[in-house]
Parts: C-alpha cells; sequence; structure tokens
C-alpha cells in the first residue's frame, strides 16, 4: 500500500488509524503532530482523541514551543501532552512529524531494565538508536523538557519511562515507518529473551557491518 497523499492531518490521521488496526496501543494511547511549513507552529491531535476516530477538526494548531494562540481559528483544545512535541521542535528542527504512542511491548521492556535489541536490519536501519527517559507526569513541563534533551543529538527513538514512546522523524511516513519498527523490535527482543531465559547477553543484535555499509551507501533494506 502507498503511502497517502493529502495534507499533514491526512496523513497523521492514517497514522493513527493504522496503528490502532495492527495493535500499536488502544485507540486513545497517544497523539502525533505536524510541524506546519514555514510557521512557526504544528498540528496536534485534540485532547482526548480517539486516534481511529478522527477527522480534520480534532486536530488543533497551536504555537512552538509556548502551545499559545491558535489564530482565533475553531480550533479544538490540544492534546494535554502538547509540551512534549513543542519542546522537541524548538530543540530539533531537522524534525516535522513526531508520534507519541504508548505500546505496550516497548515500554514494558524498558521497565524491566532491558534494552530493545536492534535484530534485525529494518530494525537498524529505521531506528539505530533507542534512548530513554525516566517516569515524569505524562503532560508536565519536566518530561517534555527531559525528552527534548534526549533527543537533541540525533536520537530519533526515545522511551518514556512507564508511558509510552517520542518518534521522531522529517516526514509523517518515516516517524511511522519508524515507530512501527520500534514495537516490532521490542516484541522481537521480548520473544528472544524467553528463548534464551531472560540473558540479555545472549539476545543478537543485526552485525554492525551493515549499518556501516548503509552509511557508505553500499546497503539499503
Ligand atoms: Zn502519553
Amino acid at each position: 500500500m502507498s503511502y497517502p497523499p493529502g495534507g499533514l492531518r491526512d496523513q497523521l490521521a492514517h497514522v493513527g488509524a493504522e496503528a490502532v488496526r495492527t495493535g500499536l496501543m488502544i485507540g486513545s494511547g497517544g497523539n502525533l503532530s505536524a510541524r506546519a511549513p514555514d510557521a512557526g507552529q504544528c498540528w496536534i491531535t485534540a485532547a482526548g482523541s480517539w486516534l481511529d476516530r478522527w477527522g480534520p477538526i480534532e486536530f488543533s494548531l497551536i504555537n512552538i514551543p509556548d502551545g499559545g494562540s491558535h489564530g482565533g481559528h475553531p480550533h479544538p483544545h490540544p492534546s494535554s501532552e502538547w509540551r512534549l512535541h513543542t519542546e522537541t521542535y524548538a530543540r530539533r528542527p531537522d524534525v516535522n512529524a513526531i508520534i507519541h504512542l504508548h505500546p505496550q511491548t516497548s515500554v514494558l521492556l524498558t521497565a524491566l531494565g532491558y534494552d530493545i535489541a536492534l535484530i534485525t536490519s529494518d530494525h537498524a536501519y529505521y531506528l539505530r538508536e533507542v534512548a530513554a527517559v525516566q517516569f515524569d507526569q505524562p503532560g508536565s513541563v519536566e518530561l517534555a523538557v527531559a525528552a527534548a534533551e534526549a533527543v537533541a543529538g540525533g536520537v530519533n527513538a526515545l522511551i518514556l519511562g512507564h508511558h509510552g514512546c517520542s518518534v521522531l522523524a522529517d516526514s509523517v511516513e518515516l516517524a511511522h515507518k519508524r515507530v512501527v519498527n520500534l514495537e516490532e523490535a521490542a516484541r522481537t527482543t521480548y520473544a528472544a529473551l524467553l528463548l534464551t531465559a531472560g540473558q540479555p547477553t545472549r539476545v543478537p543484535q543485526v552485525p554492525a557491518r551493515f549499518l556501516e555499509a548503509v552509511d557508505r551507501g553500499e546497503a539499503q533494506i
């Protein structure tokens, strides 16, 4: 299936519906955003949205980074976690889309102290590195700042302890691919840990020479 055409809100709505349909999380577990071109603002899902029941009215246009005025338009209130998005956009000018979901296996492994292993070439290609921050209150300034600082150096996949993930990209489509691979990597790691009696040292990662070849332009997926 090709990625749907249309505006940013259409693409975000597609991500939400697909995330629920494929079991990444339950219907209200997350929020999505995309940076509006040349505007210093982003579109973000409205407060209380069910990610598989959206229409365009359920997005809000907010300023980066203060979340303020949406220009008098009749947009609904943004997600209570809007700071998580705007703080990251402010720190990462290369990022145009942020997917924040509550994927259970990614959160579970991190809560148990296990790293999410990049076992396949897809995992390594799309994720490269998975970082984590400790729990802080969802929607808080503290969590938003900690998350933005954790990805400031270029990491695009972040686990928020006991809560969810924040996945970044320069496009909605790439962010979608990354979050799908994040939870799949977590599920594969979970299976590997079961098969290796919980010993992380026995969970194999894709050989380093794969990404070295990607960086040289000699390999792709
Ligand atoms: Zn959340």
